[in-house]
């Protein structure tokens, strides 16, 4: 008889712990945007690809420009498949604002050449800097840029992904250049009515307030957001962490208990062709540490929208706008 009721105790408590977990996305991720640099080996990084339940990881380089191809390469074959070549825009000064523009931009197309000699099929090009705040960071020393939709680098690179039928995307911080977000939003606008059958893509949420976003929404159809940067490790980082100056700006989609924000999820559930999962790891630290926490922070957040949504950003709407092939599900 003691012997049953622990039975039945412990069976009633295990019942209501998992009553109480927490629920989980289970589809396939796509990671839309991430990078690999210098300070993680092609070994490292394939070592975390395989051990974390990405499915697909679209990826760019960062670092000397002789090395991408390879690199890119071998961590393919290294993590045998689960990554999709991203020709990087920004290795050869793209973002410094003293560097000469048209060496930016022929640094693009031999990029994109050296892609093509290789034989790799890719499937895009990385995230176009037009706003940048400055860095005095560890990690990175860096003195910003402030440009616009107009601006001859940027007309430069966009036209070479254009020529490619590949979305553009495009970083733009419209918190940490506040002053300028209205001018933004309005080339965005226009731009989207300029190129209405292309996809734009906004990394890191364009670090954009929710009546911005929806202006974009309502204003555009093909202008979209990159879930980047906007998870609670992110904003927990930013205020707790940071060793120098560096871009303040980043919003969060998440309230205090790690779960999506009301506001955002209703948007989602209301657009849901307009947001597309991302991670967009840079440094060693997101690949090695955090990795695994933000993958469960986004399953959870998608376990929380309805069923359709949660299936197009994690997959549906990458695999649609960079036509990857995937069997969604
Ligand atoms: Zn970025």
């Amino acid at each position: 008889m003691k012997k049953l009721i622990i039975f039945l105790l412990t069976f009633s408590l295990f019942n209501f712990k998992s009553i109480n977990a927490d629920t989980i996305y289970n589809g396939i991720l796509i990671d839309a945007h991430s990078q690999v640099g210098i300070l993680i080996s092609n070994e490292e990084v394939s070592k975390e690809i395989n051990n974390n339940d990405v499915y697909l990881t679209l990826l760019s380089m960062r670092g000397k420009h002789e090395n991408a191809t390879k690199r890119y390469k071998s961590i393919q074959k290294q993590t045998q498949g689960k990554v999709r070549y991203l020709i990087s825009t920004k290795l050869k000064g793209f973002a410094r604002k003293k560097r000469d523009a048209n060496e930016a931009i022929r640094g693009i197309k031999e990029l994109k050449r050296q892609a093509i000699d290789s034989k790799i099929n890719y499937v895009g090009y990385g995230e176009i800097i037009v706003q940048h705040a400055p860095h005095d960071h560890e990690k990175l020393k860096y003195e910003g840029i402030n440009l616009n939709l107009k601006s001859y680098r940027i007309k430069k690179a966009i036209d070479i992904v254009l020529e490619d039928d590949a979305p553009i995307i495009l970083h733009v911080e419209l918190n940490d250049y506040e002053k300028d977000s209205k001018k933004i939003l309005n080339q965005l606008v226009e731009i989207s009515n300029e190129h209405p059958d292309k996809n734009f893509l906004l990394m890191h949420m364009a670090q954009i307030e929710i009546k911005e976003a929806k202006f974009i929404l309502k204003n555009t159809n093909n202008v979209h957001f990159i879930t980047s940067h906007s998870d609670p490790y992110r904003a927990k980082n930013e205020k707790r962490k940071r060793l120098g100056t560096a871009q303040t700006g980043w919003i969060t989609l998440f309230n205090k208990k790690d779960n999506l924000k009301k506001k955002w999820k209703n948007l989602m559930n209301e657009n849901p062709h307009r947001f597309v999962f991302a991670l967009d790891n840079v440094f060693d630290h997101h690949w090695k540490k955090k990795y695994k926490e933000r993958i469960y922070f986004w399953r959870k957040a998608l376990a929380s929208l309805n069923k359709g949504t949660a299936l197009l950003i994690a997959c549906g709407n990458a695999n649609n706008y960079f036509k990857l092939e995937v069997k969604c599900k």
